[in-house]
């Protein structure tokens, strides 16, 4: 992908706390939304990732399964491989950027190297704690997730607040414009706010 250069692409970030609704939301804009909007996860591009093995695999494999965010870097380059591959396939140049970004350094990263390209605005979903364990350990049964049980879940919820929480305060500072969505509604009734958006 290397020699592959994307042009000034349009993106939105989308962040909040695990199971807030952020990649069923993605999913359907994705699926609805004219102008061919493409989704990319930073959780399922890490995620297949680590199935690739080796020292980066193991890497991701831990910081997952404890909770924890993966070096920024990985994130980004994946991130940007994502991109790239639906420049080639489709030229889509509209990107819905999900779980990113989750920290500073991820942040730092972005604009080390993915500055030219303008992020339209972010999505924050937010959502009673208690709603989004009750549907991460339902998720859980099914997902075969190792971070869907009880003890990373909490893990999860730390590090969202302590590394995630601050970085929307900042990049409401630098002037991205941060649409709170409530989450705890039905699918439809949240679409029907995010999409307004668009
Ligand atoms: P998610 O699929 O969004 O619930 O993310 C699952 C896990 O992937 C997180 O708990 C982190 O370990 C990792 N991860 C997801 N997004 C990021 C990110 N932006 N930066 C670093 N690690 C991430």
């Amino acid at each position: 992908m290397d020699s592959v250069v994307l042009p000034a692409c349009k993106v939105v970030f989308i962040v909040g706390g695990p199971g807030a609704g952020k990649g069923t939301q993605c999913e359907l804009l994705e699926q609805r939304l004219s102008g061919g909007w493409k989704h990319l996860s930073a959780g399922d591009l890490l995620r297949a990732e680590r199935t690739a093995g080796g020292e980066l695999g193991d890497l991701i494999n831990n910081k997952i399964k404890n909770g924890e965010l993966v070096p920024s870097h990985v994130t980004v380059k994946l991130l940007e491989n994502g991109m790239k591959a639906a420049y080639l396939a489709n030229q889509t140049t509209n990107f819905l950027i999900d779980g990113f970004p989750r920290s500073f350094e991820n942040q730092d990263a972005w604009n080390d190297t993915m500055k030219n390209h303008s992020v339209i605005f972010m999505l924050d979903f937010v959502c009673p704690e208690e709603v989004l364990v009750g549907r991460l350990l339902e998720r859980g049964q099914s997902s075969g997730r190792s971070d869907d049980n009880i003890e990373v879940i909490r893990k999860r919820f730390r590090t969202h607040q302590q590394e995630c929480i601050p970085i929307i305060e900042r990049c409401a500072a630098e002037g991205i414009t941060i649409h709170k969505i409530e989450s705890d509604q039905t699918i439809e009734q949240i679409y029907s706010k995010v999409s307004s958006l668009f």
